[in-house]
């Protein structure tokens, strides 16, 4: 299913572009695969490598999240596991590790969604 919203398709990995391409070759972040992206779109030849360097930029957006995720995960044990705050950085670093190549590959989608616009709708 094609979308042209550009959050969705970041979301679901699919090309920034047109929502039918893959950007990432597997489904999923957790198989020994998970970094490895298509050179372009299959459906409308989009570029997904720019410039030599160019998701050197996804860096900024994976600490991002990383932060976001921190801020929210700790105002959840403030708010509802306080009498086991002591458990907040025991049990942040392993949930960091494991959402580590999911935070990679959103980092990378969403980079390169920055700078592409949707395909214009049409009909
Ligand atoms: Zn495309």
């Amino acid at each position: 299913m094609a979308s042209n919203n550009k959050l969705v398709n970041v979301l679901i990995n699919k090309c920034p572009r047109c929502g039918v391409g893959d950007f990432f070759v597997t489904k999923s972040a957790y198989t020994r695969r998970f970094d490895e992206m298509n050179k372009q779109c299959a459906h409308c030849d989009e570029n997904f490598v720019p410039e030599p360097g160019f998701y050197q930029g996804a860096l900024y957006m994976s600490y991002a999240f990383y932060v976001a995720f921190m801020v929210i995960y700790f105002l959840i044990f403030v708010n509802y596991f306080e009498p086991y705050l002591n458990y907040f950085l025991v049990s942040i670093i392993p949930v960091l590790v494991l959402l580590t190549p999911w935070f990679y590959r959103l980092a990378r989608r969403s980079w390169l969604a920055i700078f592409i616009k949707p395909k214009e709708v049409r009909g």
